[in-house]
């Protein structure tokens, strides 16, 4: 674990160096002390359950070394500069003291799958043991009145403090009436807008949360929309994929606990720390993309020898998300790891825009690096030399990059 831990933050060190230079030293210390100050705040609250994490990590054979490597990838990954990495192990060891509800509506519980992950813990999953969790119907025991008398009891013991994760697409057809909770017959719809009433800030996981995912696809039978359509007048972050990357869920978390603030985010409401980057960028195939070496069908020499999967569809190339370097299952790997192109389960509209096992030009989908890859398809790999390909895909990407960075713009 130690060298994924490693490989991880040497990634995201580079990456978060680059992306902070225009923030200087004073913009740092005065978020330092703002941190410390919230910290030191949050050691005064009592802890919400008894869990203790130094334990758990002691139980689960990881020693202070390994935590501190934790803390400096994680650091990393938050784009904050090494002096923070103490005050990140710190916030971790505070997650009981943030308060989480949990609400799952149009959903198949992906999300709260990742969120559980069964085996061998790591550092990752015990931070996400120690959250306090107050209310989950999915995951806890009680249920019927029990339940839903734990979620008022929960909202109003941690009014205006607890964050509210949600997992699942809000069904608006037939007057909400595809989805209803509780002996009441309460509309997802009003049952978030009645817990997201009294939160901190609401926090969308997952394709479906986020921008209506698999429910929402063509012909969105149920009328699903993602809840930035719902809730309209609270602090809004989205974590999309399908499911949402538990390391993704620790990074907002951890920077609440931190900062009381929601992180940085893109014009989708997504972390930067987490979504600022392409799938394409940071993919270990890229080099053979520039070198023109692609499987061209299933099982061919180019699959053996992990060549690109652009012409089997993979949408890397149009996708932001940080699964190419966090990677799935305790970082063991990752869809285009095991040879699966990725199908943009980041971005909005996935599944009628990307979900094709077709290359881009096939799916009618203007790439965000001007055409070059319909160039490729159109043309051959003979008429355009590997260089060739390579800089003016650098090129358009770096002109989006800039683009993005100046204007904040969607780079749908
Ligand atoms: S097209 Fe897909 S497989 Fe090929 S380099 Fe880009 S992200 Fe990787
Ligand atoms: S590779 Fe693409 S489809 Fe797969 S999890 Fe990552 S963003 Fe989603």
């Amino acid at each position: 674990m130690s060298d994924k831990v490693e490989a991880v933050k040497k990634l995201f060190t580079s990456k978060s160096s680059r992306v902070e230079t225009n923030k200087g030293d004073t913009y740092y210390q005065e978020l330092f002390a703002k941190c410390e100050a919230r910290l030191n705040e949050m050691r005064s609250n009592t802890p919400a359950n008894k869990l203790d994490f130094t334990e758990l990590l002691e139980e689960n054979g990881i020693d202070r070394r390994e935590f501190m490597k934790w803390a400096s990838a994680t650091t990393a990954m938050l784009m904050l500069p090494p002096m923070f990495t103490p005050l990140v192990a710190d916030a971790a060891v505070m997650m009981n003291r943030a308060p989480v509800i949990w609400l799952e509506l149009q959903d198949c519980a992906g999300n709260s799958e990742a969120l559980l992950r069964a085996d061998g813990p790591k550092i990752d999953e015990i931070v996400l043991d120690i959250i306090s969790l107050e209310f989950h119907e999915t995951l806890q025991a009680a249920s019927g009145f029990q339940a839903e008398k734990q979620l008022e009891e929960a909202m109003e013991h941690f009014k205006g403090k607890y964050l509210l994760f949600v997992e699942g697409s809000i069904p608006m057809g037939m007057d909400g009436q595809y989805g209803t909770i509780g002996a009441a017959g309460e509309t997802f719809h009003d049952h978030l807008v009645r817990c997201a009433e009294n939160a901190a800030a609401v926090v969308a996981v997952g394709a479906c949360a986020t921008f209506g995912g698999i429910p929402a696809a063509a012909p969105n039978p149920t009328g699903a929309v993602g809840v930035m359509d719902v809730v309209k007048n609270k602090p809004l972050i989205n974590i999309p994929a399908c499911p949402a990357n538990p390391a993704n869920m620790v990074g907002v978390i951890l920077h609440y606990v931190l900062t009381g603030q929601v992180p940085e985010l893109d014009s989708l409401l997504r972390p930067k720390f987490a979504f600022g980057y392409r799938i394409h960028d940071n993919c270990e195939r890229r080099a053979h993309f520039d070198a023109g070496e692609y499987v061209e069908e299933w099982g061919d020499v180019g699959a053996q020898n992990n060549f690109c999967l652009y012409k089997m569809g993979c949408k890397g190339p149009m996708t932001f998300n940080n699964c190419s370097i966090v990677r799935y299952n305790e970082a063991v790997n990752w869809p285009i790891g095991v040879g699966r192109g990725c199908i943009g389960c980041s971005e909005p509209d996935f599944w009628d825009k990307y979900a094709y096992e077709r290359p881009m030009a096939d799916a009618k989908i203007k790439a965000p690096t001007g055409g070059v890859e319909k160039t490729v398809d159109e043309f051959g790999l003979g008429m355009l030399t590997a260089a060739g390909i390579g800089i003016a895909i650098h090129a358009a990407a770096s002109t989006v990059a800039g683009k993005r960075e100046n204007s904040g713009e969607n780079h749908e």
